[in-house]
């Protein structure tokens, strides 16, 4: 059901809303609004993801998405040091390589980058960009816990994740902007040409007016400026706002099985993974409640990883082949 998985859930929309949300008005509005170019292919909109099997709503492709995301890249690189250190770096690099072979993308340009900072975590941008934190590296104790993490970034690759997402937050600001809603600097633009047709010709405006519209401007590049906010952390680009949106848990679900799928496939043992969930959760004593937070919990992961992995086993020469369970619908 693919029309109806492009706004988040738990978002109760009423039946103007979800006419906005109609596929052909947004594809309309995007195109009106000229900012951002829809992908060939995404023409159909939905398509089935051969990786995970399930189908996305998309409105962009993975070239423009790239070309966006090199900035924040670049960005990123400029304001943490990353380190030259050959046994931070090469070892990364030599992992990277392998895990992008697991999953059949060895062939394709992958940039690395290790950011000089204790944090225990990593990321993905768009175009193969793919940042670890030292912290991370020196708390995964083995090369096979690192080609988990890695093996869990190339699946938000693999798995389209940003598109998904920023085709999500394109739709929703259709909703947002009561049709007609274009991205970010062409907001701020509408929001001037819409002040400036308001004084136009005229001679005179008492001073009460000329506040209102003063007003409505600032609020409308508020406005502005928070969809702009939205699309980037879409994109992963909090680097440069503050804010890093999550992917959604099943995103995350998905990356976390296709990871281990291309640990395996890469020969690494794909029960590291579990490993380093548990070591994580060891380690998380006061956190965020799983509930109300957008990623499942260490634990969680670490239990639902295992139960996978083991299947897969099972399966035999079968395994390692759809990142379904068989209780899943498809
Ligand atoms: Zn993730």
């Amino acid at each position: 059901m693919c029309t109806h998985d492009h706004h988040h859930d738990g978002e109760v929309l009423d039946e103007a809303e979800k006419e906005l949300f109609h596929r052909r008005n947004v594809l309309q509005i995007l195109a009106a609004g000229g900012a951002i170019t829809l992908a060939p292919g995404a023409l159909a909109g939905c398509a089935t993801n051969p990786e995970t099997g399930s189908k996305q709503f998309l409105l962009i492709g993975d070239g423009q998405l790239s070309q966006m995301a090199a900035q924040s890249w670049a960005a990123a690189k400029q304001q943490i040091p990353t380190s030259t250190d050959p046994r931070y770096t090469s070892r990364l690099a030599n992992i990277g390589a392998r895990i992008a072979r697991g999953a059949n993308k060895g062939e394709e340009t992958w940039d690395y980058a290790v950011f000089e900072k204790d944090t225990k975590n990593a990321f993905v941008l768009p175009g193969n960009r793919v940042g670890f934190y030292k912290g991370m590296m020196d708390f995964a104790g083995n090369d096979d816990q690192i080609a988990a993490i890695m093996g869990h970034e190339v699946g938000h690759v693999t798995g389209k994740h940003a598109a998904e997402r920023v085709s999500q937050q394109l739709a929703g600001q259709v909703v947002v902007q009561g049709g007609s809603a274009v991205a970010g600097s062409q907001l701020v633009k509408k929001c001037r040409t819409q002040g400036r047709a308001r004084i136009a010709g005229r001679t005179e405006i008492p001073r009460s007016e000329a506040y209102a519209i003063q007003r409505e401007y600032e609020q409308c590049v508020r406005g502005a400026q928070r969809n702009t906010q939205m699309l980037s952390a879409a994109l992963g680009m909090g680097f440069t706002l503050g804010v890093v949106l999550p992917f959604s848990r099943k995103h995350e679900k998905q990356s976390d099985r296709l990871g281990a799928k291309y640990m395996y496939k890469a020969g690494y043992d794909p029960y590291q993974a579990v490993a380093l969930w548990e070591k994580m959760a060891a380690e998380n004593t006061s956190r965020t409640p799983e509930w109300m937070s957008t990623h499942p919990s260490p634990e969680t992961r670490a239990r639902e990883l295992h139960t996978y992995i083991k299947y897969q086993e099972q399966l035999g020469s079968q395994g390692w082949e759809s990142i379904k369970m068989p209780d899943e619908k498809s």
